[in-house]
């Protein structure tokens, strides 16, 4: 008697044939045994060596190379050279998923207040006088750009990854730099601010940076949580804005990443 039993025999997924060679070749260069600056076997040798046809071959090659693990050289002494995906393809492939999977600004911030502190912690332990005298030169630009918002957006960007990079944890900095492009270009959906809060913010980056200076790791946290935390409240709507100053019509957008 045959027993019907759907349950016992779950549907079988074959993998493609492209997707198991791209395996293999990922697996030999991430175990180093292809090692960076080299080349893979030839389109031609892989062909033989797997017995796979030339349009599989083709197309592992093309997820290898959308994984930045490769790059492709044409002419006669071109191939496909092994490369490591740096942070900023990390950072392209966060992106995509965020501008694809419609990912909203609210778990963007979370996501900063997650990663941020740390990161400043880790600034107040490790950073090199040379990455101080960088975050010194960025806040400076920062508190005199009060009149053109577009560079206090970027200047403001640019201190907040040079903690990060100061931090020295790949990871982490890569984390930071894939979320912090989206979260600025988010700006349409933020509030339109008050200069109050241009003036919070100066402020807390200027403790912030001070326990950097110092090396005071718990204080690096403590501010740094303070100031994302906070930021976020205001763009989500969870806390209120500062009230309007008087006597200002002036309506300024404060992107603060
Ligand atoms: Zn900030």
């Amino acid at each position: 008697m045959t027993v019907k039993s759907p349950a016992l025999i779950a549907p079988v997924v074959v993998p493609k044939a492209a997707d198991i060679l791209a395996n293999r070749l990922r697996d030999l260069i991430v175990k180093g045994q292809i090692t960076p600056g080299s080349f893979l076997p030839t389109e031609r040798d892989l062909v033989t060596e797997s017995g796979l046809s030339r349009t599989s071959v083709r197309d592992a090659l093309r997820i290898l190379e959308s994984e930045g693990l490769i790059t492709t050289k044409v002419g006669r002494t071109g191939g496909s050279m092994v490369t490591l995906p740096g942070r900023a393809s990390v950072a392209r492939s966060v992106e995509l998923f965020v501008r694809t999977h419609g990912i909203r600004l609210e778990s963007l911030l979370e996501c900063r207040v997650a990663v941020e502190p740390t990161l400043a912690r880790l600034a107040a332990k490790r950073r090199t006088p040379e990455q101080l005298a960088e975050m010194e030169e960025l806040h400076e630009q920062f508190v005199a750009s009060v009149d053109d918002v577009a560079h206090y957006k970027n200047v403001n960007l640019d201190w907040h990854l040079a903690i990060a990079r100061a931090s020295g944890n790949e990871p982490l900095m890569a984390l930071m730099e894939a979320i912090s492009t989206p979260i600025r270009d988010a700006m349409d959906y933020q509030h339109v601010t008050t200069p109050e809060l241009r003036v919070i913010a100066v402020k807390a980056h200027t403790v912030i940076l001070k326990a950097i200076r110092e090396q005071d790791e718990d204080a690096a946290f403590q501010r740094m949580d303070r100031h994302v935390a906070g930021y976020r409240d205001i763009a989500t709507g969870a806390a209120p804005m500062p009230p309007a100053a008087k006597n200002t019509t002036a309506k300024i957008r404060i992107i603060d990443i």
